[in-house]
């Protein structure tokens, strides 16, 4: 019997079995890997990724969809369906001191910021991850400052994580077809983060306040974090907006913060 997508699981089901190779060649998934997908849906991504790697952690929400992923996949190796809401998943329960863990999904979208600021908190128990996503929330993964597409989002993922934007996905990929493009992306956690930061919790605060009011001067939207002096000191133009400030900028202020 069909599965009727369900508009409020982001439900979009990928048909295109040469994107799908593409995808799985992009993984490179090894035998006895720790894999887990998320959102594994009828199992497109899963069927491949069962039968190579033997053993596969998937994370759903949707309670109907999992007999149909078990009758689609579940003859492939040892699928371990994990019926709950990724946000609030506890990626820790799957890493195991040997082997970190390599996460995959096609992501809901609707859901795919909150995702990604989720993952953050387990960047030390991941080896990598490569997701589909809405083209444009890849490109705000990758901005650069000055552009309109960096944010919170953009500082706070390169912070953790290597971006590498890998190809383009079009909607007839899919089956519904999305109303937007898509594209491949991975991110690797740094071994060492680009920026030194003394306080990562309020490293991430600033930048929040930061970009809360995007289109106002910093010496408005960080008033009640810091004077205009010490956005001086640590070279930021108080007339400046968060859009265009780095990284190191915004740690070296975090950082000048927690020590006065
Ligand atoms: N992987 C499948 C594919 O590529 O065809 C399905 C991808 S579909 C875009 C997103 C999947 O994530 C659906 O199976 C949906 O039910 C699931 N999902 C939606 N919200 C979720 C959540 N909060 N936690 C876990 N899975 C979720």
């Amino acid at each position: 019997m069909k599965h009727i997508a369900r508009k409020r699981f982001g439900q979009n089901f990928l048909i295109d079995t040469s994107i799908i190779d593409r995808i799985i060649t992009g993984i490179n998934p090894q035998k006895n890997e720790n894999l887990v997908e998320i959102g594994p849906g009828l199992g497109a991504l899963t069927c491949p990724l069962l039968s190579i790697a033997g053993k596969l952690d998937v994370i759903e929400l949707d309670r109907d969809i999992i007999p149909k992923l078990n009758r689609n996949c579940g003859d492939r190796g040892e699928l371990i369906i994990h019926n709950q809401d990724v946000l609030s998943f506890d990626f820790s329960s799957l890493a195991t001191d040997h082997k970190k863990l390599r996460i995959i999904g096609n992501l809901p979208y609707n859901i795919s910021t909150p995702i990604i600021f989720h993952l953050v908190k387990f960047g030390h128990i991941i080896q990598d991850m490569h997701f589909m996503l809405q083209k444009e929330v890849v490109n705000r993964l990758a901005a650069q400052p000055g552009t309109s597409s960096y944010g919170r989002l953009s500082v706070m993922t390169q912070y953790h994580f290597r971006v590498a934007p890998l190809f383009l996905v079009p909607p007839e990929s899919f089956d519904p077809q999305p109303k937007v493009d898509s594209s491949i992306v991975m991110l690797k956690p740094h071994q060492h983060p680009p920026v030194s930061v003394t306080d990562e919790a309020a490293f991430s605060a600033l930048v929040k306040q930061a970009f809360a009011m995007k289109r106002k001067t910093l010496r408005n939207t960080l008033k009640s974090l810091c004077t205009v002096q010490q956005l001086e000191t640590t070279g930021i133009n108080p007339s400046q907006r968060a859009e265009e400030i780095t990284i190191k900028q915004f740690a070296d202020l975090s950082n000048l913060l927690s020590t006065s």
